[in-house]
């Protein structure tokens, strides 16, 4: 084994033992409450896993994408989720890479330190959805500040940052050449932001996921916290987002493989006709698949990943990745609910928990259309269809 290989084992089974602490019953008992994972949530911090993709310089593990999807299965592996945080460890990526050196000395240290976290990326409205370039939210420069209009949706983990970063219209669509330009990334400060000018209201939905809907009244956010140039908002929104695919397949596989283990586990130990049910080749096959296709788009995980890492260009891989991976971990889904028969659907057996989880990727934080949508117009040469 190569020094990478057992680094990865390693870190694997340090994420195992410490996920070993917070076995189903502490997932069932915060999904019936719709309650946030808080212990969880530090025990990650202070092992440092959230710090991952902080360059050592600024007080991170200066780790790659690779390692952090190795951490993010394993969560997911293990019957947990990462959701509550995942996003503490690529958020920061759009400041690392474009923002000020005065803005990465303030805030990556701390946040690598886990004493600010930064977790929450507005970028989704109501009225818009999908066709982000035509989002309303209006923040218009006044001397030093900006002062932000508008409303955002689906806003996760807001209520559980310090910092979030909001992606705002700077210049009318009508004034601009192309309707990608003249959006800009803010950095709001929610510590000071809550009940001056900023709102925000929690979302109930059908798996324990604390999101919300973000209100912004004539916000005011000092000029110093834009990110990068003004207008240039919706490049840095999709630099960020191979990092962010490829992470979100990564627990797909760990949803995957965990639904797989349980219901062969399963499938081994129910009789019914005398036989084990996992004897009957009907009960097999569902499995058997779903087992095949969560190992290939583990694969393309793997591979985007390390395209990312060399710093190749890696969207077609990112897009097929979490496209495989959320399919994958859906069927898997299927497939070991349908091995439990009834009992699939008894909270105590958890399956029906993380049922409700997976479905999630076939939607956030991006549709399989639009994936679809992307690879046949970006990689096929098709026609654009919207
Ligand atoms: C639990 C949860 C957490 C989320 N967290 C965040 C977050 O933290 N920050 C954030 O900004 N957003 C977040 N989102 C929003 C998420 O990114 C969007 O829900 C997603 O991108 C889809 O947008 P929409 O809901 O507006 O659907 P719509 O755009 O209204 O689409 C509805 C359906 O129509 C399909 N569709 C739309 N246009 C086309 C087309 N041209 N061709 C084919 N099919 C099409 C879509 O695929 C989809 O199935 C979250 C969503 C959820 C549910």
């Amino acid at each position: 084994m190569g020094p990478n290989h057992e680094l990865h084992a390693e870190l694997k089974n340090a994420v195992a033992e410490l996920c070993r602490n917070f076995p189903d019953t502490y997932w069932r008992e915060l999904d019936a409450q719709r309650a946030y994972p808080g212990e969880f949530v530090d025990a990650l911090t202070k092992a440092g896993y959230l710090a991952t993709l902080i360059p050592e310089d600024f007080g991170g593990a200066g780790l790659g994408v690779t390692e952090a999807t190795i951490i993010l299965e394993q969560i997911h592996r293990s019957g947990g989720n990462a959701g509550a945080c995942h996003a503490q460890m690529y958020i920061m990526g759009t400041l690392l890479r474009h923002g000020s050196s005065e803005q990465k000395k303030q805030y990556l240290p701390q946040i690598a330190r886990g004493d600010l976290r930064l977790q929450a990326f507005a970028v989704s409205e109501p009225t818009t959805g999908s066709d982000t370039t035509q989002l309303k939210t209006f923040a218009v420069r006044k001397g030093d500040r900006y002062v932000v209009k508008g409303q955002k949706i689906w806003i996760s983990r807001a209520e559980h940052s310090d910092l979030m970063l909001l992606l705002a219209r700077t210049t009318p669509i009508e004034e601009v050449k192309k309707r990608t330009e003249g959006l800009s990334i803010l950095l709001v400060d929610l510590r000071t932001s809550v009940g001056h000018g900023l709102t925000i209201r929690p979302i109930r939905t059908m798996m324990n996921h604390a999101t919300t809907e973000v209100f912004f009244d004539d916000l005011e956010v000092p000029a110093e916290n834009l990110v990068g140039e003004e207008g240039q908002g919706f490049r840095y929104l999709l630099d960020g987002l191979n990092a962010e695919r490829i992470l979100i397949a990564s627990e797909c596989i760990g949803d995957g493989r965990w639904f797989l283990d349980r219901a062969c586990r399963y499938a081994k130990e129910r009789v019914v006709f005398n036989r084990p049910i996992g004897q009957n080749q009907g009960v097999q096959f569902p499995l058997a698949r779903a087992y095949a296709n969560v190992e290939a788009a583990s694969l393309m995980v793997s591979n985007a990943a390390g395209l990312f890492d060399s710093h190749q260009p890696c969207g077609p891989q990112a897009n097929m990745a979490k496209l495989l991976a959320a399919d994958a971990s859906w069927e898997s889904a299927n497939a070991a609910i349908q091995t439990y028969g009834g009992f699939g659907f008894a909270e105590e057996y958890d399956i029906e928990r993380k049922f409700r989880e997976t479905r999630l990727y076939q939607v956030a934080p991006i549709s399989t259309n639009l994936i679809l949508a992307y690879l046949a117009e970006h990689v096929l040469g098709l026609p654009r269809s919207y």
